[in-house]
């Protein structure tokens, strides 16, 4: 079935020029591009979007890292879209996640570990609602 699934390419990975690179990983595994976008969220807004999150010890270090500086957010659509990205970012801890997986290649550490994808139907569906408008989506 094809799915659309929503990735972040994380300030520690834009600051580092490799936006291009993670995006050609991506597009060379046969996801389409379908909307994409560049920008510096605010503290409130990283607190927003982490909500799941709020309990545990590192949220308030990562909303703090994921407002610090731009980030690229893109709608992705492929057949399994949503698993089969989570394979391509690998595990979250950089040290953990498999050869040749992004986190693997580009990733600092836990924290910064240069990618977000969604990890559900429901999590995508938000945070897709999250980013993007129905204009800024560019399907058929
Ligand atoms: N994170 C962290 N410390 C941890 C676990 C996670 O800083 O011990 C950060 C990391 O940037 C991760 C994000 O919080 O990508 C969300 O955590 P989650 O468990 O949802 O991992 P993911 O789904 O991104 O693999
Ligand atoms: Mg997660």
């Amino acid at each position: 079935m094809v799915e659309q699934t929503l990735t972040i390419i994380k300030p520690d990975a834009v600051q580092r020029h490799l936006v291009g690179k993670i995006l050609s990983h991506i597009e060379e595994d046969g996801f389409t591009i379908v909307g994409l976008k560049m920008l510096t969220l605010q503290k409130a807004q990283a607190e927003a979007f982490y909500q799941v999150h709020r309990e545990r010890p590192f949220f308030s270090s990562l909303t703090t890292f994921m407002s610090s500086g731009p980030v690229v957010v893109a709608l992705l659509e492929r057949e399994n879209a949503i698993e089969r990205l989570r394979e391509l970012m690998g595990a979250t801890d950089p040290k953990q996640a498999a050869e040749g997986t992004i986190r693997r290649r580009y990733g600092l550490d836990v924290e910064k570990n240069s990618i977000h994808g969604s990890d559900s139907p429901e999590t995508a569906a938000t945070e897709i609602a999250f980013f993007f408008n129905h204009l800024e989506r560019c399907t058929p």
